[in-house]
C-alpha cells in the first residue's frame, strides 16, 4: 500500500522522503521559490552536478544527489509556465508528476516528496494543478502498486495545502 498524502512546510528543512522534487527551470541552474531553497540548503555541489546536466525540458525530470539535504536524491523537473491553459500546460505538468516518479523507480526510490510544482512564479493556478497532480500521482500508484511506500506533498501555505486535500478528499484538515 502507498501512503498518499500532504504535509505543511518546508520542504528542504528535515526529512520527508528518500527524493524530494525540484521545481526547477529548464537550464538547472537555480532560480528562486522552492528552487533556490533546495540549492541553498543543498550547498554548491548540487550547482555543480547540475551543470553536469545540460538543462532538462519541460515535463522531464532529471536525478541528481542531495548533497548536505535530509534526504538522498534530488529529482529537477520543470514545470510548464501558465499561459492560460490552452497552450498544453496541463499534459506537461502530468508528465512532470509521471517522468518524476518513473524515475523514482528505476532508481529503486520508495519515497518521494513533490512541491507544488508551477503554482508559485509559474502561476498555475493551485486547484487546476492539485487535480492533475493528485490524478496523475494516483494514476502511477494504481500501475506501479508495489513501487512505492509514500508519496506525499509538502506544501508551503495553507491556501496549496487545502487545494490538494480536498483533491486527496479529506476536506477537514
Ligand atoms: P514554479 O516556478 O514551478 O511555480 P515556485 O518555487 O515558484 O515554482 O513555487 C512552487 C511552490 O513551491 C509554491 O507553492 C511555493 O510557495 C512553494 N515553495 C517555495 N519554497 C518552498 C519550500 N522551501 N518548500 C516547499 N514549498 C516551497
Amino acid at each position: 500500500m502507498t501512503i498518499i498524502k500532504t504535509v505543511l512546510g518546508d520542504i528542504t528543512a528535515k526529512h520527508y522522503a528518500t527524493a524530494i522534487v525540484n521545481a526547477a527551470n529548464e537550464s538547472l541552474l537555480g532560480g528562486g521559490g522552492v528552487d533556490g531553497a533546495i540549492h541553498r540548503a543543498a550547498g554548491p555541489e548540487l550547482l555543480a552536478e547540475c551543470r553536469t546536466l545540460n538543462g532538462c525540458k519541460t515535463g522531464q525530470a532529471k536525478i541528481t544527489k542531495a548533497y548536505k539535504l535530509p534526504c538522498d536524491y534530488v529529482i529537477h523537473t520543470v514545470g510548464p509556465v501558465w499561459h492560460g491553459g490552452s497552450h498544453g500546460e496541463e499534459k506537461l505538468l502530468e508528465s512532470c508528476y509521471r517522468e518524476s516518479l518513473m524515475l523514482a523507480i528505476s532508481k529503486g526510490i520508495r519515497s518521494v516528496a513533490f512541491p507544488s510544482i508551477s503554482t508559485g512564479v509559474y502561476s498555475y493556478p493551485i486547484e487546476k494543478a492539485a487535480k492533475v497532480a493528485v490524478r496523475t500521482v494516483r494514476d502511477v500508484v494504481e500501475k506501479y502498486p508495489e513501487a512505492f511506500d509514500e508519496i506525499l506533498w509538502v506544501l508551503f501555505d495553507e491556501r496549496t495545502r487545502k487545494a490538494y486535500e480536498s483533491e486527496l478528499g479529506n476536506e477537514k484538515t
